[in-house]
């Protein structure tokens, strides 16, 4: 399979239509090829080609995606740096990658001493070049970190063919819309804003791209902007129904997906009684965003849905064999959404690839119909005297407690258990820790589940996705 011309289609197709707004300005697709030309030729006065790397450090905005799709007109890579790192974190990075260009917004560029302000490469634009080249399957598009949860990121290496196969699938998942407007307030440095940023502008549809989440502008946009789609993660979805009371919403707005870490299916449900339809997605950076989604006409927010039509998922028991509905295992995915490798380590590529399967370090079970249930990132699990612990299981009963307004389990060593689990739990208003916590949580799980200790903590930590970083529970567990 050959493209040539991001979004060049688009502007000959239905040149009026809107392609992206940002801050108050808006692109028509025309609009957006004439910008991004003017990108192609400023980039190539700059001796950017093909298989180039350039690296981004840059919060949502509007350049980014002249960037993104400039790039690939030049057939050269885009590498988007995580805007919440610091220099010691992006420096290792950034070396890793050897980058042809280095651009940063001017007030994050003193964290990376060889980027040049972004603010000015764009005002020094000049005519647009129509130069494009043909893009294969498999050119690759995009290097992006992975966020280290689990231990050095790796960069995984995104193909053209991922991201046009993710916007396929993804379609074919959720049905067409003859004008998508996706609100776009994932960061452009994940997958999940990527994603959404090629699902729009390959598809015709029309990116309302945000700075930030933010849940009262979020409720506005949906209201005055007919946005059709949406991405949250569970606690961003939360502040949006926190914050948008009882009011109705309006009949534009088709979906939200809600993913990127464990999704309580009391929030799901919370939220279609609210008018806002949300569907369970479990995906992961190495296959180019969604891997399963529930389908809009079954979801019960119980599961993370089925596969996405073209892409295969099984469970892999201990010894190695795939195993059916009902055995819990390790969660394998193939299809062409999966990425190429990890950039510059062949040794992590081999190790997360055989076969074409990529193996996500997900724990999953796959019920009689097919939906999958995600129970926990392999590293997440504890296991105590042999016995295996989801702590996804054990939030969820401790966030449907009155007094809780969110909580987190990790597994710290212990002498006799080998591991047990501990909670770090945030009180609704910083009330003080409820005292009946073990007993709420013996009267819906087995014993050995409940956890050993209560630790109070004022918010949980997270890191720029809005996911919880364990590593610092697990730390602070042990010291504590
Ligand atoms: P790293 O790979 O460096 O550890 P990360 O975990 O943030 O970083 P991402 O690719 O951003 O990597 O996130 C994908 C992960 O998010 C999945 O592997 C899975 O653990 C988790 N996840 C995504 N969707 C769900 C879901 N519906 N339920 C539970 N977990 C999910």
């Amino acid at each position: 399979m050959q493209w040539t011309c991001p979004i060049r289609t688009g502007a000959e197709t239905r040149p009026d239509a809107p392609a992206l707004t940002f801050a108050g300005q808006g692109w028509t697709y025309r609009e957006l090829d004439l910008e991004v030309g003017r990108w192609v030729g400023a980039l190539r006065a700059r001796g950017v080609t093909a298989g180039d790397r350039v690296a981004l450090l840059a919060t949502n905005h509007a350049v980014g995606v002249f960037l993104f799709l400039a790039l690939g007109r030049l057939g050269a890579v885009l590498v988007p740096l995580n805007a919440r790192l610091t220099r010691a974190e992006l420096q290792p990075l950034t070396e890793d990658i050897s980058p042809r260009l280095t651009l940063a917004l001017t007030n994050l560029a003193e964290r990376l001493p060889d980027a040049e302000p972004l603010e000015s490469f764009a005002d020094a634009l000049g005519a647009p070049d129509s130069h494009c080249v043909p893009l294969e399957t498999k050119t690759p598009r995009v290097i992006l970190f992975t966020s280290g949860t689990t231990g050095r990121p790796k960069g995984a290496v995104l193909t053209e063919g991922n991201f046009r196969a993710s916007a396929r699938c993804s379609e074919a998942n959720l049905g067409p819309h003859p004008a998508p407007r996706w609100l776009g307030t994932l960061p452009l440095f994940h997958v999940g804003g990527l994603a959404m940023l090629t699902r729009t502008a390959y598809d015709g549809g029309c990116l309302v791209l945000r700075e930030r989440f933010e849940a009262d502008d979020t409720n506005r946009a949906i209201d005055e902007e007919g946005i059709t789609h949406a991405s949250f993660v569970a606690t961003t979805l939360e502040r949006v129904l926190d914050a948008r009371k009882d009011r109705p919403v309006p009949s534009t707005f088709r979906l939200a997906l809600i993913g990127g870490g464990p999704v309580p299916a009391p929030l799901l449900e919370r939220a279609r009684a609210a008018g806002i339809l949300s569907l369970q997605t479990y995906g992961l950076t190495e296959a180019c965003s969604q891997v399963t989604t529930e389908r809009p006409d079954e979801a019960d927010g119980r599961t993370a849905g089925r596969p996405l039509p073209g892409l295969e998922l099984r469970i892999v028991g201990p010894g190695g064999e795939a195993v059916g509905p009902g055995r819990e295992g390790d969660i394998e995915v193939r299809g062409p959404t999966v990425m190429a490798g990890y950039w510059n380590r062949p040794e992590a590529t081999s190790e997360a690839l055989r076969d074409g399967w990529l193996r996500t370090k997900d724990l999953g079970v796959l019920d009689e119909r097919g939906r999958l249930t995600v129970l926990s990132r392999r590293t997440d699990l504890i296991v105590r005297g042999g016995e295996n612990i989801y702590p996804a299981e054990l939030e969820a009963v401790l966030a449907a407690h009155p007094a809780v307004q969110e909580a987190a389990v990790v597994g710290v060593p212990d002498g006799r258990w080998g591991e047990v689990p501990v909670a770090f739990v945030a009180t609704r208003n910083g009330v003080p820790l409820p005292e009946d916590l073990g007993t709420w949580c013996r009267e819906s799980l087995a014993g050995f589940k409940v956890p050993a200790r209560f630790l109070s903590i004022e918010a949980l930590p997270r890191n720029a996705m809005g996911k919880v970083e364990r590593t610092v529970l697990r730390q602070r567990a042990q010291a504590a």
